[in-house]
């Protein structure tokens, strides 16, 4: 009962909009999760209670660059990576790489990811080559190909099959599954070749980066009143203005806008501070942390 005490309090916390006066960065990750009933907080930036750590390896994956990336979720994004493993692996697609969940706690990643901070995003890498035995010390360091290379204006058809459409069509019908990103020109390149039912496409959205690998962003599980769900996707397939947007004349991607002026990095709720507690700080008080 000790975790009821300590996380009611959050509730109350929540109220207002003040972010927290800390920086969303500098998390220490060797804190271990803080174990109690399932309590995800936030809008982008936040902060998890209760996540579960996903397997390093499981029926149709295996995680890669353990030491530099962390597995933890929501049960839900969980299932989703174990559902979508087991399916891939049914429809004969091969073995799963996946990459960056969320921290034990959430908060900003090391390597800067801003998603990925409450437990409902994973990486997904699209890499459909049949995958060696290979040992932990190379999957540690491994760095799958890219589908699109740096500088390019098409996928590159050495890393592009039908598997890879069909990886990516059993992702957008997982159970709860918001939205997918991947690379504008791996956007453009479904668009174009994808017949019969498209109504899929719709969840699969542009964006900035996603070279090798998908993004997969799972909706505020049931209940989780002090997570916020990104806005709704607009209707239809995406094939249309809204991709074209992300093109340069010659066919190049868009590069990021700049950000504004004296613009501040984004901050955490202040009721993240009471989960991830002040940076480099021990746990906080009441938490069962591991
Ligand atoms: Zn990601």
């Amino acid at each position: 009962m000790r975790l009821a005490r300590f996380v009611l309090p959050l509730a109350a916390l929540m109220l207002g909009h003040a972010g927290s006066a800390r920086a969303a960065s500098g998390i220490d990750a060797a804190l271990g999760p803080v174990r109690g009933p399932l309590h995800i907080i936030g809008a982008g930036t936040g902060c998890i209670v209760g996540a579960e750590q996903l397997p390093h390896q499981g029926p149709g994956y295996t995680v890669i660059r353990a030491p530099i990336s962390s597995f933890w979720g929501a049960p839900e994004t969980l299932f989703g990576v174990e559902t979508l493993a087991a399916e891939a692996r049914a429809a004969g697609l091969a073995e799963l790489y996946v990459g960056d969940l969320s921290g034990p706690r959430g908060g900003p990643l090391s390597g800067g990811h801003v998603a990925h901070q409450r437990g409902v995003d994973v990486d997904i890498y699209l890499d459909m080559q049949p995958k060696p035995d290979l040992s932990p010390a190379t999957l540690n360091r491994l760095t799958p190909p890219l589908v699109v290379p740096y500088g390019a204006t098409q996928v590159d058809p050495s890393q592009w099959s039908s598997a890879t459409v069909t990886l990516i069509h059993l992702a957008t019908e997982l159970p709860g599954l918001n939205r997918l990103l991947v690379n504008p020109v791996i956007k453009r390149q479904l668009c174009e070749s994808v017949t019969g039912d498209r109504s899929w496409l719709h969840k699969v959205r542009p964006w900035w980066g996603h070279r090798g690998h998908m993004h997969l962003h799972f909706a505020c599980p049931a209940g989780q009143t002090d997570c916020v769900d990104q806005a709704p996707i607009p209707a239809g397939d995406g094939c249309d203005a809204s991709l074209a947007w992300w093109f340069n004349p010659d066919g190049s991607v868009r590069m990021p806008p700049p950000a504004p002026p004296g613009a501040k990095p984004p901050t955490l709720p202040v009721a993240c501070d009471a989960v991830l507690g002040p940076a480099g700080a021990a746990p906080p008080p009441g938490a069962e942390a591991d």
